[in-house]
Order: C-alpha cells, then structure tokens, then sequence
C-alpha cells in the first residue's frame, strides 16, 4: 500500500474510532441509534425494501459509503452549501459557542467536532435542532422497536406486490444483537419479511440469534487475505469467514447473498475474486442458497467524509473499469452470479 494512503487511512480510523460523548446513559431503554430509513430501495434484498440503518460499525473500511455509521455515539454532520451564515444566521454558534468557528468574510461556519464529541445525546440533539436550514444533520437518533415497525409497515402495500421487506443495515447491525433480534421477531409478527445486510464481524451468538428471524442475508465477504483485510479495515477475516461457514452450516435453508465491493489496491483482481468464490463452492454453491455479486467501487461517501469534519481516505483512486467487466464475467461464468448481475 501507498505510504499517502497508509497515512490518510490510520488519520481517519484515529479520528473515527475516539470515544463519543456518555450518550448512552440518556438512551431511553430498549432503543438503538438510528441514522437514517430508506424506503422503496431495490438493491438490498428481494423487491421493494425499507432500509433501517444502525449507527455503529467495528470496522473502518476507508472506502464506506456511510462513514457516519461507523461511530457507535451520535454526530453532528455539516453541509456548507446549505448554510445561512452568511444570511447573518449564527443559531448553532449561540447554542453552542464552544462549538462553532466563524471566521469574518466567509459565509460558512467550522465545527469544532471534538468539542461537540463532548455533549451528551440531550445537547447534540438540541444542537442540530437549531439549525434552521438543515446545513446541520444529526447523525442517529434512538429510536424503539415498535418505532421503527410502525414507520416500515406503511410500506407493507410495497412489500406485497414486490416480494420485498425489512432490511436492516448500519454500520452492523450484529453489533446491536437484542435490539436486532427484537425488531427482526416484531417484523416477522407483523407479517413482514426480513434482511440484514452484515459485514459479519460479531460473535457468532449474534449471528445466531437473528438467523432465527431472518428470511435472507446479505453478507460481504471483502477478501479472502487475512492480513490485507487487517490492514485495509482494521480487523483480519478470519471471524468473518468462519461466521459465514456456520450460517451455511446452520441454515442452508436461508438464501445468502455474499459480495464484495471491488476497491482499488485492496482487491481489484481477478485472483482475489476467484479466491472468494473457490471458498463459496467449497460450502457448497448454489445448493447451499449462495449467490455472489461483485460491487463496483464508488466515491458516493466522499462528501459525507467531509460534512464529517474527516477527510476522504481513498484519494482519488479510480477503478480500472476493464478489470471490473473482467470480475464481473468470471462471476458470472462461475455459476454463483446474483439475478442482479444478468441485467448489470
Ligand atoms: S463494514 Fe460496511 S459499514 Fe462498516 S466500515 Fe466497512 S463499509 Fe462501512
Ligand atoms: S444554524 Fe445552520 S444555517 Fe445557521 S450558521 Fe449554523 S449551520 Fe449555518
């Protein structure tokens, strides 16, 4: 790996791994953080899905479309575009003075995201809410099982025609193993269909526990090299994998989708492919309910890195787009392609 990207990728997991205020004691019980429902996606799961994203993951991939579903605390995100500063708004500065950098003749502000990691879920909150403008964005609030059920169910006349449901995602939403396990057994009472969609680093007790209310599983496998995985998010494969094998094992009536974003220098070749789909094969293919889909790499997070306050860690890499056609056909050609990859 490129020293410059060495650099950029362990400045971002310092400054996203520190500890968020003590928010947790102000969570009102039986809730998790939410950062954000998404509804009728067509790419997580079979047919129209309602998205509930989690806030919290264990690893930091530098190339994660959600960065602000890696801390477990709440945050506050900026987007200067839409601020009024230079209107003469300076609500969040009076809120939070501590907070807020305004420097003469600039129309935007600065947040000091050390000072606002300080406040607890009460202050955030209240801080993000003065914006008039929505230039400031909290990231996760708590939200109860039942909560989040009542806002997927308006979406059931969807799911009926499409086939489709719940997913849950993050951050990982193994790392909230009862919440998880609840909103998954609730969905399954109120008639609904479920996903998850994990990276699947987590005990594999939490795994275990919502595979009992799970109907489809959407699972990254990234690489099947121990130390690059390590290098690259921070943590090695080998719980992953082994995770993966026990779900197989477990429930071979569960369909699994695996994939894995092609990335640039981490795992952009046909061999790092080949090693992943030789380990799918080897559980058992397609007559263990696995399909495979390789995800081009995207930028689609850059700006929410820096509405952040964080910088991008990827650079500007680019994916050689031959290479990925070249993936894409040997998954295709290896009898584990998702529907998805027939219409690509
Ligand atoms: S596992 Fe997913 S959510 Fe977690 S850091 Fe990686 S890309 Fe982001
Ligand atoms: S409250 Fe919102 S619009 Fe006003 S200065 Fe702060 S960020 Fe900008």
């Amino acid at each position: 790996m490129q020293s410059s990207l060495v650099s950029r990728i362990l400045e971002d997991r310092s400054r996203s791994s520190k500890p968020t205020g003590e928010w947790r004691k102000l969570m009102p019980k039986d809730s998790a953080l939410v950062f954000n429902i998404q509804h009728y996606s067509l790419h997580d799961g079979p047919g129209i899905r309602t998205i509930v994203f989690l806030k919290g993951c264990p690893l930091r991939c530098p190339w994660c479309s959600n960065p602000e579903s890696q801390r477990f605390g709440p945050e506050v995100s900026y987007v200067a575009d839409k601020c009024i500063a230079g209107m003469g708004c300076d609500r969040c500065a009076l809120a939070c003075p501590g907070a807020v950098r305004t420097a003469p003749g600039t129309d935007t502000i600065t947040l000091d995201h050390e000072r606002l990691d300080r406040l607890d879920l009460n202050e955030i909150t209240a801080f993000a809410k003065t914006c008039p403008s929505k230039a400031l964005t909290l990231e996760g609030r708590p939200m109860r099982v039942d909560e989040i059920l009542d806002v997927v169910e308006r979406d059931e006349v969807f799911f009926d025609r499409s086939g489709g449901g719940l997913t849950v995602s993050g951050g990982e939403p193994l790392s909230h193993r009862t919440f998880l396990t609840s909103l998954l057994a609730g969905a399954h009472d109120r008639g609904i269909s479920t996903a998850i969609e994990t990276c699947g680093y987590a005990p594999y007790a939490s795994l275990a526990s919502a595979a009992e209310h799970l109907d489809y599983v959407l699972f990254d496998i990234k690489s099947m090299n121990d130390a690059k995985h390590r290098e690259w998010t921070g943590f090695g494969n080998t719980r992953i994998l082994d995770n993966f094998r026990r779900l197989c094992a477990d429930h071979p009536e569960i369909p699994k989708l695996v994939r894995t974003p092609i990335i640039p220098g981490f795992n952009d070749s046909r061999e790092d492919v080949a090693a992943i789909l030789d380990f799918l094969h080897g559980l058992g293919g397609a007559d263990a309910n696995i399909t495979y889909q390789p995800l081009r790499y995207h930028r689609f997070g850059e700006g929410k890195y820096h509405a952040l306050g964080r910088n991008y860690p990827m650079g500007s890499v680019k994916l050689d787009d031959d290479l990925f056609n070249a993936i894409r056909d040997d998954a295709l050609a290896s009898g584990l392609a998702a529907e998805a990859l027939y219409h690509d």
